[in-house]
């Protein structure tokens, strides 16, 4: 195994940790800074927030994307919001009780000491965002508005509307786009990275293919920082652009980064139903609708295809607020979506298949008026119409559990490095800090406080040792690993199959969804890995 597994926590109480790390940390100092180039692969929430920060303290960059432009990577499909604990709602909301939440959330997975140093940056965020001009909601006196998420009992997600991830990539390009001008950042989109180079046992650059002339280069660099998102899509259909296909993060386990929890994987309890076998792709809708969307299915399966207008209230079965009182229809994501399950394998589901459940608006359109409704979900209403042609105005909205997000990722230490020395992990990319299984709203608050506030911190400690130490392109280990990325690409080329590889790729990840999805048994996992090898 190249390096170790020591996650590095500096000693002492959990909330001065991330203090006591900094003021022991190296420095490069800032006429040195010039002479670094780092490498960042992916120019989502994570790593454009990280690129535009390094820039900014004068390192050289070079950022990789696939999109054509840096602002259409994944995080530009977020929805719902991005937690803080900044307490505007004077209802007990406090850093220690941010942490305490997400620790719960992950299934006391995640390592405490990350998860507090996340609860305490998080208000930094909100102020960097709305220095850049986000437009997050406000209340009527100007203050910021809060909704609540599942499974925490205050309001602390910030929101746009229905397109926080869009606003927040927006006012992160901008930061990018600066440094571009400035120089400090070198933009490469529609390039891929297809390899990851070691150089006596250190990251020290990427092996590239333009996508537009597929042209193979090599990138020397100091350190690489990988941004490149989950593998949701290893299940076929996700919530996750088709792009996001995991070759960077899988390229660097082959040389040696290891993957920790790569069955965590978070699944969405609201999503519009699969419709057919055409489908490539799932669309979600924000969890955020739960806020005034009660969810129910008919008590009897009899009432399964009758129209949800002619089942009288006492014959409809709101499961979510009969079985969790206290969190009602915002209880926790893993929660919900095995509920939902459940009342489907019980013959109660409702649409074509009878896997789906009703998120009915009725009651909130009846208290709030239409318009409230649409002033906060409007562009979801309108997503949902166009996809299944109905007006969730008039009828309840139809949703299913489906695969969002990864926990797992490749392992990081507390300064966000895998084993692998200089090479950094950050973002959904990495083995996250945060309770995404249950709780929405994490992701967008962990991208962003890796690239604008801790790798900044955390990259000089590894580079203050790495002063001229960058390998040139001819090295042998860029040479080799050239050779490798050359001879895989003609291997598939040549294979002269009769089978699309998206027909493998749907088998598999059909496959995975029904063996290792939602539910998971001894027999099913043995059943599953057989018939995939
Ligand atoms: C529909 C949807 C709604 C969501 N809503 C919310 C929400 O409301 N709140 C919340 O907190 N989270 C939400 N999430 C989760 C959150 O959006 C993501 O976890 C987060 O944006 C991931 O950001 P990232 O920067 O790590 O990766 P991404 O935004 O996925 O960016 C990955 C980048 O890596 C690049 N890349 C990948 N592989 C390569 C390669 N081999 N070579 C070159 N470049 C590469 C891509 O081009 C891209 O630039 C949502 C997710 C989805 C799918």
């Amino acid at each position: 195994m190249i390096g170790t597994l020591d996650p590095k926590i500096s000693p002492g109480p959990l909330a001065q940790k991330w203090r006591n790390h900094r003021d022991h940390s190296r420095l490069v100092s800032p006429n040195n800074r010039r002479k670094f180039e780092v490498i960042v692969v992916g120019s989502g929430l994570a790593g454009g927030s990280a690129a535009a920060t390094l820039g900014e303290l004068g390192y050289r960059v070079k950022c990789f994307c696939f999109q054509d432009s840096a602002r259409r990577a994944h995080s530009i499909a977020a929805q719902g919001g991005i937690n803080a604990a900044k307490y505007y709602q004077n209802d007990g909301e406090s850093v220690y009780r941010l942490f305490h939440d997400t620790i719960k959330g992950g299934d006391f997975r995640a390592r405490e000491a990350n998860v507090y140093r996340l609860a305490e940056i998080s208000n930094n965020i909100i102020d960097q965002c709305v220095a850049q001009g986000v437009p997050f909601a406000r209340e009527y006196v100007g203050l910021l508005a809060n909704r609540s998420f599942g499974g925490a009992q205050v309001s602390r997600t910030f929101y746009a509307r229905g397109q926080t991830g869009q606003q927040l990539l927006l006012g992160c390009y901008q930061a990018l786009c600066r440094q571009i001008a400035a120089g400090t950042v070198r933009m490469f989109p529609q390039t891929e990275m297809l390899d990851l180079v070691i150089v006596d046992g250190q990251a020290k650059g990427i092996i590239t293919r333009s996508l537009r002339t597929g042209k193979i280069e090599r990138q020397p660099a100091d350190a690489v920082v990988l941004a490149t998102g989950g593998y949701g899509n290893v299940f076929y259909l996700s919530t996750n652009a088709r792009g996001c296909n995991v070759t960077a993060t899988y390229r660097a386990y082959k040389r040696g980064a290891l993957f920790a929890n790569p069955s965590f994987t978070q699944i969405h309890p609201t999503c519009i139903p699969v419709s057919g076998e055409h489908q490539s792709k799932l669309t979600l809708m924000s969890e955020s609708l739960r806020n005034d969307g009660r969810v129910w299915v008919p008590k009897r399966k009899e009432d399964r295809d009758r129209p949800p207008g002619e089942i009288p209230e006492q014959d409809r079965d709101y499961y979510l607020e009969r079985k969790y009182p206290s969190y009602g229809n915002l209880a926790p994501r893993d929660i919900a979506s095995r509920a939902a399950k459940e009342v489907c394998d019980e013959g109660r589901g409702v649409g074509p298949g009878g896997r789906g459940v009703y998120l009915d608006f009725a009651d909130a359109i009846k208290r709030l008026g239409e318009n409230t409704i649409r002033e906060r979900y409007g562009n979801l209403f309108e997503v949902y119409e166009k996809i299944t042609g109905e007006n969730a105005y008039k009828v309840p909205m139809r949703i299913y559990p489906a695969v969002h997000y990864t926990m797992g990722g490749l392992w990081v230490d507390y300064d966000l490095m895998s084993n692998v020395p200089g090479l950094f992990v950050i973002g959904e990319a990495n083995f996250s800090d945060h309770g995404a299984n249950r709780l929405g709203a994490s992701a967008l608050m962990q991208g962003l406080a890796d690239g604008y506030f801790i790798l900044p911190n955390t990259l000089p400690n590894y580079l203050a040792s790495q002063m001229g130490k960058r390998p040139s392109p001819d090295a042998a280990e860029f040479r080799d690993t050239e050779k490798d990325v050359r001879a895989r690409i003609e291997k598939l080329l040549n294979v002269n199959g009769t089978r699309s590889l998206d027909s493998f790729h749907r088998e598999l990840g059909l496959l995975l969804w029904d063996k290792c999805g939602m539910s998971r048994h001894e027999k099913g996992l043995r059943e599953g890995r057989t018939r995939a090898q």
